[in-house]
């Protein structure tokens, strides 16, 4: 049995035409010879009445207080709707289809609510139902605990729903599908004329989702790469082949184009604060101990983290940015603020080893007149900090000096 893992994201099953469009796809997949499996996320986007913001702002009308455990059993509706619907559509074209739940296609989890982790899939059940003959139908970004608890996987979760199955059925490649054709040199929101990545590996492509690239979610390439499964990323209305993401040593052929590549994508994440706390001579050994700890027990992560004698900078999400910010005053500090920041990354295997990357990011920022309030690199990623009103500018800057958009 040749199993083939196909994931549909929130737009591509958000009304009747759209989940017509998407069962022509199976049905076609599986008159090939395939035994298909298929993810589906909620309906829609925030706003649409059964996708999972919209479940969450409904129960915030109702009550701030509704604990964790209870709006993961809330926001098990939204898959459930779309893949109940879909599997409705399948039968209605004469296609054999069962719907599961998480919990009943076998997907097992720790008892995190709202950002559970697989521990361990049971296939047996989907098995079954491909041996005889079924398409199944599985709700994404959601399992169950060994004990019967509700889970959902965090953002981005069906995507991890599809790779962990194909790696737990052997599948022979999973194929994320989604509102643009593949990953791209930059988020086509952003730049018009960012181009579609044929081919990449799964450590770049996991750089890439790491940093802002939310075309898919990094803990499904980590999934993938580990089980060694082949996955695609591509249009569900689009007819062209999409992006490729596979081991490095088997890309070889496919990215012979990319070898003079120094970049490979643009990415941004929005909603940042910087903090920058100034360090007293006496203090430079204890004080970003201190600092970090604190936030730490807080649960509050620190990203883009600069450690100088007189000085310590980092971000974190604007979101906690008071709570952080309210740590620090109590622990006896004068943290400076700065809100409405963005990161701004090149990402790209091609830099390491080459030298004057980081000349010309400065070059094309500057030219832009763009202030960059941080920075760091990797051997390959450079991160710039920007204000939030220059971000788009920057990711378009960077992305026409490194030429990203030519074919
Ligand atoms: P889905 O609901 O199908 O999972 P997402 O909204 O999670 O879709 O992901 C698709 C979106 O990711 C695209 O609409 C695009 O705006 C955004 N995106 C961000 N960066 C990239 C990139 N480098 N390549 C492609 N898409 C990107
Ligand atoms: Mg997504």
């Amino acid at each position: 049995m040749q199993i083939l893992v196909q994931k549909y994201g929130g737009t591509s099953v958000s009304d009747l035409d759209r989940q017509r469009h998407v069962a022509k796809k199976i049905i076609t997949a599986r008159e090939s010879g395939l035994s298909l499996v298929v993810v589906v996320s909620a309906m829609g986007r925030r706003g649409d009445p059964y996708a999972t913001d919209t479940l969450l702002q409904k129960a915030a009308e109702f009550s701030n207080d509704l604990s964790t455990r209870e709006k993961d059993i809330l926001m098990h509706c939204g898959e459930m709707i779309a893949g109940v619907l879909l599997t409705g559509v399948l039968q209605a074209a004469r296609c054999p289809a069962v719907f599961l739940t998480g919990q009943q296609a076998g997907i097992l989890t720790d008892n995190n609510f709202g950002d559970a982790k697989i521990l361990q899939i049971n296939p047996k059940r989907i098995l079954n139902h491909l041996q005889a003959g079924q398409v199944v139908v599985v709700a994404g970004f959601q399992g169950a605990t060994p004990d019967g608890e509700l889970t959902t996987l965090g953002r981005g979760g069906s995507d991890t729903t599809a790779a962990a199955l194909g790696v737990a059925l052997q599948a022979r490649a999973v194929e994320i599908y989604t509102d643009v054709e593949g990953v791209k040199t930059a988020d086509p929101r952003i730049v018009a004329g960012a181009k579609t990545l044929p081919a990449i590996s799964y450590n770049e492509v996991c750089q890439l989702a790491h940093e802002g690239a939310k075309v898919i979610h990094p803990r499904a390439v980590e999934i993938a790469m580990q089980g060694n499964i082949p996955l695609w990323v591509k249009g569900t209305f689009s007819d062209t082949p999409g992006t490729l993401i596979t081991a490095y040593s088997e890309l070889a052929g496919e990215t012979a184009h990319l070898k003079d590549q120094t970049i490979t994508g643009i990415t941004h994440i929005p909603d940042l604060t910087q903090i920058q706390i100034p360090v007293a001579e006496a203090e430079t050994l204890t004080l970003p101990l201190q600092v970090f700890k604190g936030l730490a027990h807080a649960g509050i992560s620190v990203d883009f983290i600069n450690v100088h004698p007189h000085l310590m900078a980092f971000t974190v999400k604007q979101e906690v940015c008071k709570r952080a910010e309210l740590i620090l005053r109590e622990m006896g500090h004068q943290p400076v603020i700065r809100h409405n920041c963005a990161k701004v990354a090149a990402v790209g295997a091609g830099m390491t080893g080459r030298p004057g990357v980081m000349a010309r990011i400065v070059q094309a920022l500057s030219e832009q007149g763009i202030t960059i309030l941080q920075s760091a690199d990797s051997y390959t990623t450079i991160w710039c900090l920007v204000d939030m009103a220059d971000m788009e500018r920057a990711v378009r800057a960077l992305h026409d000096h490194f030429n990203l958009g030519r074919h």
